[in-house]
């Protein structure tokens, strides 16, 4: 799958606000957006943003999210594709399946300390679901599922001892002692802490 290989928080200056790409630093003062908040380029601070058509403010919300969630454009449009096809809100199922990915679900349940890193601890084989070896990162979980480290990989020095700093959200639990977690339902729009305007993106997608 393609990569993105450059700076990550160039990113984060580019839409303006905190991705959270880099796990722990991401939380202290030596965040780009805090020391730099103006976008990259070669004009510096002295660069001014420029006034947003529609469609620029559709694609930057679209940009935005699709780098919240570490992921790349066809992957972003093929679930876009399954919420179009859900009964409901477009915009709130889009979320929906965003949250509800395997990489995701570990990243929240603090597994990784950033998205990137819990995609890669996914593909590396350390968890099961459900009792079964998972590595796929792009599987859409359900309420009920629960996610374990593999009996093989709980002496990695990753695992042991580890603490999480980040709170979990209500709708997952985390057995630290036992290092499980569970799907205890599917979230609301009201559970999803990203800072993002569905409703751009599916205008985008729609016309
Ligand atoms: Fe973004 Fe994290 Fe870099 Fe800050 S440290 S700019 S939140 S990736």
């Amino acid at each position: 799958m393609a990569r993105y290989t450059e700076a990550s928080c160039r990113l984060c200056r580019r839409e303006g606000t905190k991705l959270f790409l880099k796990g722990a630093r991401c939380y202290t003062s030596k965040c780009a957006i805090a020391k730099r908040g103006y976008a990259p380029g070669q004009h510096g601070p002295t660069g001014t943003r420029r006034k947003q058509s529609e469609y620029g403010m559709q694609l930057r919300e679209k940009q935005k999210t699709k780098r919240f969630y570490g992921m790349q454009e066809g992957q972003f449009r093929t679930v876009y594709s399954h919420a179009d096809r859900q009964r409901g809100n477009t915009g709130v199922n889009f979320l929906r399946l965003l949250e509800l990915r395997f990489d995701n679900i570990v990243y929240r349940m603090g597994f990784g300390q950033s998205r990137a890193e819990a995609r890669q601890l996914v593909t590396h084989g350390h968890f099961t679901l459900n009792g079964k070896k998972a590595n796929i990162p792009s599987m859409t979980l359900s309420a009920g599922d629960e996610i374990s480290v593999c009996e093989s990989s709980r002496a990695k020095t990753r695992f042991k001892g580890m603490e999480v700093s980040r709170t979990v959200p209500h709708w997952l639990s985390l057995d630290l002692e036992n290092l499980t977690g569970k799907v205890l339902q599917i979230p609301n729009r009201e559970d999803v802490d990203a800072e993002v305007s569905e409703r751009l993106i599916v205008e985008l997608y729609s016309r």
